[in-house]
């Protein structure tokens, strides 16, 4: 059950995230996104024809509120599982062992590191950038002229430096810019990435240890209770052996909070060392989410650019609305079209990830300096 979920879990959210990939798009995989978003749109507007309009404009706001505001609900929901998560193991697993030995001490330790560098990465400055130390973060990097150009942020009304970008969420500008983890209710930046990249690694490990754990205590009461020796009876009369099938169903009715603390700790154990792994590869790399979002849908990075290059047109250049949307469409093209070929110029010059890529070691230190 716990595979199966699994690979559900990470067969969907990859046609998801990379089914409106340029490399997908027109495959299979892309169909399935395209008739997944279908059935989606076609479910809300079933849904939008039934429930009050009232009632679903309230869904829509607390959902917007959760996901898209600062606030610390999911912060909460991280307690509630890692408390959760402890008193089943205090409760439940450590009883199993004939002592308190050094298996259950490692495990309170991975807890204890794992809260901490949840507690630092949702209270640390993640390299919001002020006027008061503008010129220190434009000197950080230089613009690489694809991705990032000089150019002015709206908002914060400065040149935004190199490699950081305006959070919607937050309403600041964020210094090397990864981004906004709602897990951790803060953006993740220059100065707190090492902290996230610490706990995303550890929270991998503590679920891994944990599943480890449970495995074991499952195992031992499959041997005590005499489960590989007993046979099972259907309504017939008929007798046949404890198989897996039996084994799960008898776990789970007999150890619900056990199977429970199994099956989270397995699915999220897998998921983030999945994304444990990817941010090891972006470190190696010198590349941010950011940066990795833009180079894996690059059409979609240019037609914001070249949004943002009408947005810097002065207003009184436009005479007449003929003549606006005649220059402006036609500037849309060049400017999009010259960046796509600057960035082609890079690619065959043999640019495997970002232009701040320094070899490994420098990577690795730049990170840890933050
Ligand atoms: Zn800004
Ligand atoms: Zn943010």
């Amino acid at each position: 059950m716990a595979l199966i979920y699994t690979l559900c879990f990470v067969i969907i959210s990859y046609v998801i995230i990379a089914g409106k990939n340029e490399y997908h798009r027109t495959g299979w995989i892309g169909f399935v996104r395209r008739s997944f978003v279908s059935v989606v749109y076609f479910a809300r507007s079933v849904v939008e024809k039934y429930i009050p309009t009232a009632v679903t404009h309230r869904i829509t706001n607390i959902t917007d509120y959760i996901l898209f505001t600062r606030n610390s609900f999911i912060q909460l929901l991280y307690g509630f599982l890692i408390t959760g998560g402890t008193a089943i193991y205090t409760f439940k697993v450590i009883p199993n062992f004939d002592t308190v030995n050094a298996f259950s001490i490692i495990e309170y330790i991975l807890i204890t590191i794992n809260v901490t560098l949840f507690w630092v990465c949702s209270m640390k400055d993640p390299g919001i950038i002020s006027t008061l130390h503008h010129s220190e973060y434009m000197s950080d990097y230089e613009p690489d002229g694809v991705y990032y150009l000089a150019q002015e942020c709206y908002t914060c009304k400065f040149v935004k430096p190199a490699r950081s970008k305006h959070c919607s969420i937050c309403n600041v500008c964020v210094s090397r810019f990864d981004h906004h983890c709602s897990w951790v209710n803060n953006c993740i930046g220059k100065k707190n990435y090492k902290f996230f990249l610490g706990f995303i690694v550890s929270t991998a490990i503590l679920c891994t240890y944990t599943t480890f754990l449970v495995l074991v205590v499952f195992a031992y009461i499959v041997i005590s209770d005499g489960l590989t020796t007993m046979k099972y009876e259907d309504h017939d009369g008929k007798q046949y052996t404890v198989g897996i099938r039996i084994l799960t169903q008898y776990l789970l009715v007999h150890y619900p909070f056990l199977a429970m603390l199994f099956l989270t700790v397995f699915s999220f154990g897998l998921a983030m060392s999945g994304f444990s792994l990817f941010h090891c590869y972006l470190v190696l790399t010198n590349q941010t989410t950011n940066e990795f979002y833009k180079r894996f849908f690059p059409g979609k990075h240019h037609t914001k650019l070249s949004r943002q290059t009408r947005m810097t047109r002065p207003r009184n250049e436009a005479t007449t609305l003929k003549a606006s949307k005649r220059r402006t469409s036609s500037n849309k093209n060049v400017s999009s079209g010259t960046l796509s070929k600057k960035a082609e110029k890079l690619d065959a010059q043999g640019r495997t990830s970002t232009p701040y890529d320094k070899g490994v070691w420098k990577n690795i230190a730049e990170v840890i300096r933050g």
